[in-house]
């Protein structure tokens, strides 16, 4: 049975788990600093109620002098132990009772009696403290005996009504403590949750925008998190590409149309002019509408080879090529067409041996070369240079041609641009021979540059590691 995932807003989700994760935090944080300081008091207590015992027996000691005991000190004494919860009985050498807290007032020891039960039951819920008496024997400084008291408390530990007051004090500002960090930390949760799922939210709706076209819409949101900001500028960066894309696309429809619609429509124009007569269907004239033919065919046949070159993009057939004996081979195979506009081709090309796809190495060479032809004017020059630089074969193809403008640099290497000028008949590409020559640099993990200037030429320079095999 299929499990459906409960789908909830992030920002909500995020303020949630922090929230609960900062209560559970600041309860447990609390709860140990309370039963820390708990136990110290505890211990704290018993340590001073036992002080409180032995000073007593020495303050009573120190009231029996020349044989007698000062029994308005001795009262004094006995009065306030009770108020600390100590119910003393005072006897002679021969236990007659001299002072006794019950005897001096019975209601006030029962009054503190009560009290100290309930102080306990109230702060310690498994309390059985109980009555207990314990008899010390009393001497005077000749260390002789003059006495003994029974000394009564409800065991080591208890609480007066003042300890008590002090505890709950405590407990009092451990909570506010707690409730404040509580409130200010929930107060950070929201703006962090918030400064997360704002910009998630913009972005996610940049991406519906793009989704129905918008892609000149950019996010114009600053975020203080790296990832975030990222995030941003790569979907910006996205929409940057996307829209180039489609210009392109846009651009690919209309120079299609106007390639193919040009020599068609020459043809059609030569040919009703002959069956109307009105031109005879001379060899010349016939000529002329066959070169429009083969114009066609040409045009049809780079899509061709741009599609089968797509379909074959990551096969490599790498063999052993000598680069010098591969580009001497294409420029005498083009050697026709520079002579026709009596370009000089130079070569200076090292002698070097490596691994490569020779067929998509040669598809490189006479697309650089053919462009360098073809946009290189009557007389001008083109020089090749092949030589070796740190585990790298370097590659130039330069031309003293029409050059390409700064502004379309950049655009070169995609798929059918073509600088605007440069689309005249006799320059008849339809802009992919860069976009293979790119793609092939890319499959051999090498890369290519270009330098040009309107008007003085343009330098094409290949990087292409050496793979030893
Ligand atoms: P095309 O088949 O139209 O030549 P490319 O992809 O080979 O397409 O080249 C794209 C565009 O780059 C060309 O239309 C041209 O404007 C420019 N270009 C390429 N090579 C050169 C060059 N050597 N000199 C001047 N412009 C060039």
């Amino acid at each position: 049975m299929g499990y459906k995932l409960r789908k909830q807003r992030l920002n909500k989700k995020l303020i949630l788990s922090l929230v609960s994760l900062i209560i559970l935090v600041v309860i447990t944080i609390a709860v140990s600093i309370n039963s820390v300081f708990e136990k110290k008091f505890e211990e704290y207590i018993i340590k001073n109620n036992k002080n409180e015992v032995s000073n007593l027996i020495n303050s009573i000691q120190s009231e029996y002098m020349d044989g007698r005991w000062n029994l308005y000190s001795i009262e004094k004494i006995g009065e306030n132990a009770i108020n600390k919860g100590i119910f003393i009985d005072l006897y002679d050498t021969d236990q007659t009772l001299i002072w006794g807290a019950t005897t001096y007032s019975q209601d006030r020891c029962n009054k503190i009696m009560g009290n100290i039960e309930n102080n306990m039951n109230h702060t310690r819920s498994n309390w059985h403290g109980k009555y207990t008496e314990q008899t010390f024997s009393l001497k005077n400084s000749s260390d002789e005996v003059i006495g003994s008291v029974k000394i009564g408390t409800y065991g080591t530990l208890y609480y007066m009504d003042n300890d008590v007051d002090f505890l709950e004090e405590i407990n009092k500002v451990i909570t506010i403590i707690g409730i404040l960090m509580t409130l200010v930390t929930v107060f950070i949760a929201i703006l962090i949750s918030n400064n997360i799922s704002k910009p998630i939210e913009v972005v996610s709706n940049m991406a519906n925008v793009m989704g129905e076209g918008g892609f000149d819409s950019k996010i114009d949101y600053q975020s203080n998190i790296y990832e975030i900001d990222t995030l941003i500028s790569s979907i910006n960066n996205l929409s940057l590409k996307l829209e180039e894309q489609e210009n392109l696309r846009k651009r690919l429809t209309t120079d299609i149309s106007h390639e193919l619609r040009t020599p068609l429509t020459n043809v059609q124009t030569h040919l009703e002019a002959m069956i109307d007569g009105v031109w005879d269907p001379s060899i010349e004239r016939l000529n002329s509408v066959n070169e429009e033919v083969i114009r066609l065919t040409n045009l049809v046949n780079q899509l061709k080879n741009l599609a089968k070159f797509d379909s074959e993009k990551n096969k490599l057939n790498l063999t052993e090529v000598n680069i010098e004996k591969l580009i001497k081979n294409i420029v005498y195979n083009n050697q026709g067409c520079a002579l026709e506009k009596n370009i000089n081709i130079m070569m200076n090309l090292e002698n070097i041996n490596a691994y490569l796809d020779k067929d998509k190495i040669s598809q490189v060479v006479v697309n650089l070369l053919s462009n360098a032809i073809r946009y290189t004017n009557n007389g001008g020059n083109i020089y090749i240079n092949a030589y070796e630089e740190k585990e790298n074969i370097k590659i130039h193809f330069k031309d003293e041609g029409v050059g390409i403008p700064k502004e379309s640099l950049k655009y070169i290497f995609e798929r059918f641009y073509r600088v605007d000028e440069s689309r005249s008949k006799e320059t008849g590409g339809i802009g992919v021979g860069l976009t293979i020559v790119k793609s092939i640099i890319d499959l051999h993990k090498g890369k290519i540059e270009v330098k040009s200037k309107k008007n003085k030429g343009s330098e094409f320079i290949i990087t292409l590691p050496i793979i030893s095999n």
